[in-house]
């Protein structure tokens, strides 16, 4: 049963601190509205940065739905965690009609399943393609709030990225559809921008 999760897990999810395993699509698709879900008391001002920096860069409406507590089956009791890709199951049942993806947002932390952890803390995780990703800031907010503030962004769009089909990029550093790997100095690295080729796979 666990190697199964496991496949699934690779074959859908895609998230912004390990490997992509996933098989490149063909194309990417842009979302046109997004729901905006906010676990517990997230921080309204970077809910609305979320929601202004969705709209500006992929031309995308957003709605916010009613507050969430995380549900309880998400829960990973040994290390204090939320399951990420439990939470994408959650909220993909939560999608409004007209939608096309729904976005989670929360200051707990957040995990998934790797090659070599069985429980490894992440930024995000975003279906890819699909109609759910999961940003935690929990691993964000050290350092000056600016710096928070444009991580938690790159983060989003990232994830974002990954819904719409937007596969890791291999092409150009500063991408931010780059792999991760757990660690904040690619996040760094990155600016908020996508490179030619992602920008293509997305325009076709
Ligand atoms: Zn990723
Ligand atoms: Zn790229």
């Amino acid at each position: 049963m666990a190697f199964i999760s496991f496949i699934v897990l690779l074959a859908t999810a895609c998230n912004h601190s390990q490997s992509n395993n996933v098989k490149k699509p063909v194309k990417a698709t842009t979302i046109k509205k997004v729901a905006v879900i906010l676990y517990e008391n997230f921080d309204t001002v970077m809910l609305n940065t979320a929601i202004d920096e969705v709209k500006s860069f992929y031309h995308c409406d957003a709605i916010i739905l009613p507050p969430q507590d995380l549900p309880a089956f998400a829960y990973y009791k040994p290390r204090y965690r939320y399951k990420a890709d439990s939470l994408l199951k959650f909220q993909s049942g939560l999608l409004p009609s007209g939608t096309q993806s729904v976005i989670g947002l929360t200051n707990k932390d957040i995990s998934t399943t790797t090659d070599n952890h069985d429980d490894w803390g992440i930024f995000g995780l975003g279906y890819c393609p699909g109609k759910a990703c999961v940003i935690s800031v929990f691993r964000l907010q050290s350092g000056p709030y600016d710096l928070y503030k444009e991580r938690f962004i790159k983060v989003l769009l990232h994830e974002l990225g990954h819904n719409m089909g937007l596969p890791h990029c291999n092409y150009d550093s500063t991408c931010m559809m780059n792999d991760a790997k757990g660690t904040m100095a690619q996040v760094d690295l990155e600016r908020k921008w996508l490179c030619p080729n992602c920008k293509k796979l997305l325009s076709n």
